[in-house]
């Protein structure tokens, strides 16, 4: 070894440039400068008390030690009777269900699982952060179909050159972080007709299917003609029953592509969480008495950052769904977006996310910072007063 080199950096080539998540930067500035947090999706209060009791009782009977590396059957049954009842898919719950260590998992296993080398991986953009780097991790190549403001619609033309002979997967989400769009029926039909005539694979990420807001819907592409057999869908109970941290999720659809995320599954965590899994299972069959109180409090909580947001001068983009809200900071005379977010504890004690981390090209979304409504209301109208009272 040549001593005047200095350390070599032991990480992975093609993992440098995911080396440090947003997510963990920007809750440890909150953690540090007691900031309010709107950075992170995860809700400042504790669960419903039947989704709780649901874990304390299968702790206390027994539920503790290693799952099946398929989940637990109760999970597993509960997963496919939830698919059917809400968008009548008929999935196998032996076959069909895999259930992972959050949704995060299911959506590594399943790239992992089918993408390699030369293969192209299409998504939407701006996307959660976890795609590029399971992309990578992968050796597979990234490309990407632009949502653009104000409605975070993508044009069909992008999407139908981005999709093409080299294309593995289209990794599709919707409801979407970080836009907060959810897809309509239109674009869904351009999306399953590209899929369609590329005869490529598809991974739906769902986790906020439960959080629509309006007159809004969610419809999972599976459901459309010719989708199913090319489909994995992916959700986890984290969003759904307030549960971030149990990391509970699943990916259902055909027997094949399932048994295909298994064989990769199993080699990264083989199973986790016993008692959680049984706690949603009790839970799922419910799961829309759970939701119900949940999707009206976000949706006013949405409407109480966005109102607060655009009476400090930001342009506001109010989302369809999901725990987000993206606004463009131009007008407080910012231009780049990150910067602003790093300077934001310091400066005003409130914690955002730069949307231009989420773009393959971070110019596309320069000025635009994600803010997260799934807090209490108070620590919404704390977080728009100081904002208010940093950049009068
Ligand atoms: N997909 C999206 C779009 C997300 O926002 C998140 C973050 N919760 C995940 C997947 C990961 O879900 P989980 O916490 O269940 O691993
Ligand atoms: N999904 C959450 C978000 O978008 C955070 C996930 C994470 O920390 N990896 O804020």
């Amino acid at each position: 070894m040549n001593p005047d080199a200095g350390p070599a950096d032991p990480l992975v080539e093609r993992m440098r440039p995911f080396r440090s998540s947003i997510f963990a930067e920007m809750t440890a500035a909150a953690v540090r400068t007691g900031s309010v947090n709107l950075g992170q999706g995860f809700p400042d209060t504790d669960p419903p008390a039947a989704v709780l009791d649901a874990a304390v009782a299968a702790l206390r009977s027994g539920h503790n030690q290693y799952p099946p590396g398929t989940g637990v059957p109760e999970l597993r049954a509960a997963v496919a009777r939830h698919q059917h009842r809400r968008y009548g898919l008929e999935v196998d719950p032996e076959l069909g269900v895999q259930i992972t260590v959050g949704a995060t998992e299911a959506l590594a296993a399943a790239v992992l699982a089918l993408c390699g080398p030369g293969d192209e991986v299409v998504v939407l953009e701006p996307y959660f952060d976890l795609y590029a780097a399971v992309v990578a991790l992968a050796g597979a190549t990234l490309r990407t179909v632009t949502l653009r403001p104000p409605e975070y619609t993508f044009d069909p033309e992008e999407l139908r050159a981005a999709v093409g002979a080299r294309t593995r997967l289209v990794l599709v989400n919707s409801p979407h972080n970080p836009t907060g769009h959810v897809l309509s029926a239109d674009e869904l039909r351009i999306l399953a007709e590209v899929c369609r005539a590329a005869d490529v694979l598809v991974v739906t990420d769902e986790v906020y299917e439960h959080l629509v807001f309006d007159d809004h819907r969610h419809v999972p592409l599976a459901t459309l003609p010719g989708m199913f057999e090319r489909t994995l869908t992916v959700s986890s109970a984290g969003k759904t029953c307030s549960v971030t941290g149990w990391k509970v999720g699943w990916v259902s659809g055909p027997a094949e592509l399932v048994q295909a995320v298994r064989a990769v599954k199993q080699h990264l965590t083989y199973s986790g969480g016993t008692p959680f899994q049984v706690a949603i299972a009790g839970v799922l069959d419910d799961v829309e008495d759970v939701v119900a109180d949940l999707r009206s409090s976000l949706e006013r909580r949405r409407d109480l950052l966005c109102d607060g947001l655009e009476s400090i001068g930001l342009r506001v983009f109010r989302p369809d769904g999901t725990y987000f809200v993206t606004a463009d900071v131009a007008s407080l005379g910012v231009t780049d977006g990150l910067e602003f977010c790093r300077e934001l504890p310091e400066r005003a004690g409130v914690v955002a996310i730069p949307n231009q981390v989420f773009y393959a090209d971070p110019a596309d979304g320069r000025t635009l910072v994600r803010f997260a409504c799934c807090k209490q209301p108070e620590v919404l109208a704390e977080a728009v007063e100081r904002l208010g009272a940093a950049f009068a």
